[in-house]
């Protein structure tokens, strides 16, 4: 059996064909054999390519009409194996999905009542989909799995936001996102301490181009610092994360700002590079940082204490914590940032192994030795953690 993966975003396409053969439901991850990433940042240019596959020599092509049938007919040319299945990626299934769905038309359709709430993101994955059952046919099954899903946990006084009463009609409530990532980690950090996920209370930290934290409390997710929107919470890359919703008002009735031009500022131009005015790339703010950039600095500062906040803010929800789990691009890569936000939590008994944190720790407990909360640092794993959902959907099906 072959699962392939579509993992879409706004600006990039990343495929992964895994061989799912003997593999049991808590095995770790493996690689995939085939994996793909196509950037189509700039829609009208030609999309870049880049296609790995353990049986032939990387292929780094551009394709000058990058629309998504073309993208995908010259992708499955490569496939070394024809799939199963096919799992995608969605980032907002409302409250409508708590889990992997397979996307029959009645689910697209779903899916879709969505869109206006995630612009950038659903549409292009349910366009993915359906070129995707014209180009393999309905012998593949399609299934969809939710960044929203795994937070349909959370308790009203969590997902209910303090506005008019009439939003609740409107769907405007927290909704939380990253949950395919989010979930993954916190079994995973389970698995690697040789606990039993249900005693466990976890904070998750997402700390990638976007930022989230989760509280997960025995397996389920009881807090999380996104919101309506993917914009809430930490200090990201470019998103600002939380702010005076004021701030909004004045910008409009001043300045005459429209609703592109604040969704632009906030999306794109806040956060760490709206801080360091030099970039939203981590890397490059930790470089401008060590030579002696002060905005840089700032915004290190800002983005490490960010974190810090809101998780000892989050403890509240699980009253106590059990450990703190660092993922994705920042949290699995970058030891200044765990060890600066360790420091800022001292006052929880959080201690950082130095020697651990600064020698590539992944899968692994990065916390001083007898102190607690532990700390570690866990691959993400999304891609894997979307095969293993859509099989145990499909399995249950056919029971
Ligand atoms: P993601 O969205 O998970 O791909 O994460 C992207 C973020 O991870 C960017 O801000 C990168 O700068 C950051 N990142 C990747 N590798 C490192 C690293 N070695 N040190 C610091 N940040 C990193």
């Amino acid at each position: 059996m072959h699962i392939l993966v579509f993992n879409a975003g706004s600006s990039s396409l990343k495929c992964h064909l895994f061989d799912w053969m003997g593999v049991a439901e808590h095995d770790t991850p493996k690689s995939a054999i085939w994996r793909a990433h196509v950037d189509w940042s700039r829609r009208s240019a030609p999309a870049r390519m880049t296609i790995e596959s353990a049986a032939s020599t990387k292929i780094e092509e551009e394709i000058s009409k990058p629309e998504i049938a073309s993208i995908l007919r010259r992708l499955a040319a490569t496939l070394p194996a024809s799939p199963e299945l096919a799992c995608h990626r969605i980032v907002h299934g409302g409250s409508l999905f708590a889990h992997a769905a397979e996307l029959t038309p009645e689910a697209q359709r779903k899916a879709m009542t969505f869109n206006h709430f995630a612009p950038s993101h659903n549409p292009i994955q349910l366009e993915i989909v359906d070129d995707a059952e014209v180009l393999f046919g309905p012998k593949v099954r399609q299934f969809g799995v939710f960044d929203t899903a795994f937070h349909a946990t959370l308790p009203p006084e969590e997902y209910v936001l303090a506005g008019p009463h009439h939003w609740r009609d409107r769907g405007i409530r927290r909704y939380g996102f990253h949950g395919i990532s989010h979930q993954n980690v916190s079994r995973r950090t389970a698995q690697l301490l040789g606990r039993d996920l249900r005693d466990l209370r976890l904070i998750t930290a997402h700390l990638g181009n976007g930022c989230s934290l989760a509280a997960i409390e025995g397996g389920i997710s009881v807090a999380t610092t996104m919101g309506f929107t993917p914009l809430d919470g930490l200090v990201m890359g470019t998103r600002s994360g939380s702010i005076d919703p004021g701030i909004l008002i004045h910008l409009v009735r001043q300045h005459g700002y429209s609703a592109e031009m604040l969704d632009a500022e906030l999306n794109k131009e806040s956060g760490l590079k709206g801080i360091s005015g030099i970039s939203g790339d981590m890397r490059e703010v930790l470089d401008a940082a060590a030579s002696g950039n002060n905005d840089a600095q700032l915004a290190f500062d800002m983005f490490t204490g960010s974190v810090a906040r809101h998780v000892a803010g989050l403890v509240t929800a699980l009253g106590g914590l059990d450990a703190l789990v660092f993922t994705a691009g920042i949290g699995e890569n970058s030891p200044e940032v765990r060890d600066a936000v360790a420091r800022k939590l001292r006052f929880m008994g959080i201690e950082i192994d130095q020697e651990v944190n600064n020698s590539k720790p992944i899968d692994q407990v990065i916390s001083k030795t007898g102190t607690r909360p532990l700390m570690l640092a866990v691959r993400s794993e999304e891609d894997w953690e979307i095969a293993r959902q859509c099989f145990a959907a499909a399995g249950s099906m056919l029971c």
